[in-house]
């Protein structure tokens, strides 16, 4: 497992910074697992890796259905991308039912917030971001490749 990144950030605008160096890291079908307790600004870093994928929709977190759908761009290519928050999920069989595995093994973007809420459907081959609270508006946030 390869550590990315690592850093500190101080504000929202810090932590979408974050967020669209990651765009370096990604290629079509990259599956990026934003693991963090409520407020620690998983949506905010997604937020800013939308911006810097050029995404013109509203980046917001799916509330009640679990998986909103926006175009970007990729390296000059246009490219699906998947945002899921699986707070709410009430079972791995629920994800299952959504079809989202033909996603996580698409050859889109996706982008999972709550992913410990996939259980064994998440692919291990992956980014994992990490966000933690630092005290105040500060947050530790360090990027791992996973290799399956
Ligand atoms: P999550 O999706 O993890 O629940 P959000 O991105 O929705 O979190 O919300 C993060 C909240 O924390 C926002 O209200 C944001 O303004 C605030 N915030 C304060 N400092 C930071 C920071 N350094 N990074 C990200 N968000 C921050
Ligand atoms: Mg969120």
């Amino acid at each position: 497992m390869a550590r990315l990144l690592s850093l500190r950030t101080r504000s929202p605008e810090e932590t979408a910074q974050a967020g669209a160096r990651l765009t370096a890291a990604l290629e079509p079908g990259s599956v990026v697992a934003f693991q963090g307790d409520l407020g620690t600004g998983k949506t905010c870093m997604i937020q800013g890796l939308c911006r810097a994928l050029h995404v013109r929709d509203y980046v917001t977190s799916p509330t009640f259905i679990l998986i909103n759908e926006y175009t970007g761009t990729l390296h000059g290519e246009a490219i699906d991308i998947y945002h899921f928050d699986l707070y709410r999920l009430r079972s791995v069989d629920e994800l299952e039912d959504l079809g989202a595995e033909e996603y996580f093994w698409g050859c889109g973007i996706c982008l999972i917030e709550w992913p410990e809420h996939a259980g064994n459907l998440l692919p291990a081959s992956r980014l994992d971001v990490t966000l933690e609270h630092a005290g105040g508006d500060e947050r530790v946030i360090t990027v791992h490749r996973r290799s399956g």
